[in-house]
């Protein structure tokens, strides 16, 4: 069976996490799958499984592989058209709806892709094999139904000087030692969304290399309980509130992102896992591509995450008698308004797209980095827009467990009432959904991971300058004004 259920999953990751070292708050976490702080990041990656079992979502979920013949998950699968890489971004909106959260297996979708075409461009150069493992092993990945954390960002040391310049050379991950098994590798890589929730790490280089870089240009595969692999869990704001015991402060009662700093410490790796182990030539390429699908990825899981939101600050005024004021309605429009551009700049660069070499698809890569430098700024609008129609209660709140005890407990009920229609319950708990995604625990995937995930926004505006042509433009106006000839108005 090449989909799992969300329960084989789970199942999955409780065999595998005796065998892995993770570390939180100062210790060793023996059983992570059931952990109050971790377990709602599993909860949403188990989404992107049960989405897949349910017919309504079936053509959105998954798609039959070329590669394999069977219907696969749409994150383990290479995009055939454009249309495919129109149904990610639609698939990502739905998830981000469902879980109002980041739910992380999109980070490996985009490095299957980017892996496959990039490995295919390379063999044709180098003579390399690199092409045909990589197949043999996503077979195996889109059989098993695994998910996959692509693996990007480096630890980076000193940010003035190149991976080659650096006092300590692990500041980017790198080959130690080349064997006649396979190669070793020492490095950390950061912010590693979902990673202790994947089956497997798809390593890439973090940057664009040069000649005398060759041990830092390194692409492979592991299983995440490889010996020498360390974890140390990232912490969110507002994370404790899981450990509290209620369910309504947490905001999100059921789901959360996980991010975790990921060390590689002397880590072998045999040859049929190693996609690019040298080729400085091909780091621009697979940086770039890897890039590009994952800023049109955010055109999909933001905007399902601000639909969220939107619908907290709409329910928010209902609650609180304020939806009839035009001013309320106002700024309801405008966080639409802003939501619908980055999901219509999503469906643009997927539109857009093109057949690579390797037959998969690839999106516009200059649509894809118009999006995510728009990702970079208006969930923060949507955000503080959401913010002002909720009004102040949502930070000053008491807990919810002084709305229980005998003491106060009617008072603040009484005080912190609406309408009688209204029950307060409700209105504490949507505050409280509001404070998660604006300040809490979601606000690390939909403002600061928009701000800085997938690039920070000099890294888009780096790749508009050198996708734009500007003197294409300039001759357009030097046309229109009559500083230079213009044919086109030659009638005749
Ligand atoms: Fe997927 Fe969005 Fe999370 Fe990235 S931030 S892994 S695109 S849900
Ligand atoms: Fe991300």
């Amino acid at each position: 069976m090449t989909l799992k259920k969300p329960q084989e999953y789970i199942d999955d990751l409780r065999a595998m996490a005796g065998d892995i070292d993770v570390y939180m708050f100062g210790e060793k976490v023996e059983n992570y799958v059931d952990n109050p702080i971790i377990r709602p990041s599993i909860n949403a990656m188990a989404m992107t499984y049960k989405l897949a079992q349910e017919p309504e979502y079936e053509d959105l979920m998954t798609e039959v592989s070329p590669l394999t013949g069977e219907r696969v998950n749409r994150f383990a699968y290479l995009h055939q058209s454009k249309e495919d890489l129109i149904k990610k971004v639609k698939m990502l909106r739905l998830l981000g709806q469902k879980t109002g959260c980041c739910f992380q297996r999109c980070v490996g979708m985009d490095a299957i892709n980017a892996l496959y075409n990039t490995t295919f461009e390379m063999d044709a150069k180098h003579q390399t094999n690199y092409h045909e493992r990589f197949k043999k092993w996503l077979i195996d990945i889109q059989n098993k139904d695994l998910t996959i954390d692509g693996c990007m960002t480096d630890a980076r040391g000193d940010r003035s000087k190149s991976p080659g310049q650096q006092p300590d050379p692990d500041a980017y991950l790198h080959v130690v030692e080349k064997r006649e098994d396979g190669i070793v590798v020492r490095g950390c890589k950061l912010h590693q969304t979902g990673m202790i929730n994947s089956h497997e790490i798809l390593v890439m280089p973090n940057n664009s290399l040069k000649a005398g870089e060759e041990e830092w240009a390194v692409c492979f595969a592991i299983p995440l309980n490889t010996p020498g692999m360390i974890y140390v869990y990232g912490r969110q704001s507002c994370d404790t509130r899981k450990l509290e015991g209620g369910d309504i402060d947490t905001g999100n009662k059921y789901f959360g992102g996980q991010e975790v700093m990921t060390i590689f410490e002397d880590v072998f790796v045999p040859w049929d896992r190693v996609f690019m182990c040298g080729e400085t030539d091909f780091t621009t390429m697979i940086v770039e591509r890897f890039a590009g699908y994952h800023r049109q990825s955010y055109g999909g899981c933001k905007v399902g995450v601000g639909d969220n939101l939107i619908g907290c600050a709409k329910a928010l005024a209902d609650y609180q008698g304020v939806s009839k004021a035009s001013g309320i309605k106002d700024k309801i429009v405008e966080m639409c308004h802003l939501n619908e551009t980055l999901y219509a700049c999503g469906i643009a660069c997927s539109a857009e797209g093109r057949e690579t070499a390797a037959g998969n698809y690839l999106i516009d890569i200059l649509l894809a980095n118009i999006c995510k430098q728009n990702v970079t700024r208006f969930p923060y609008e949507i955000a503080r827009l959401g913010q002002d129609i909720a009004g102040g209660y949502f930070v000053t709140m008491p807990s919810e467990k002084d709305f229980d005890i005998p003491e106060v407990g009617e008072l603040v009920k009484k005080y912190s009432a609406t309408s009688t229609e209204v029950p307060v319950e409700n209105r504490q708990r949507m505050l409280r959904l509001m404070e998660n995604l604006t300040l809490g625990c979601a606000a690390v995937g939909y403002l600061t991971e928009s701000m800085h995930g997938a690039g920070s926004p000099q890294a888009q505006r780096i790749m508009i300058t050198r996708l734009i042509d500007l003197e294409h433009r300039k001759e357009l106006a030097e046309k229109l004004c009559g500083v230079k000839e213009n044919n086109d108005v030659d009638w005749e």
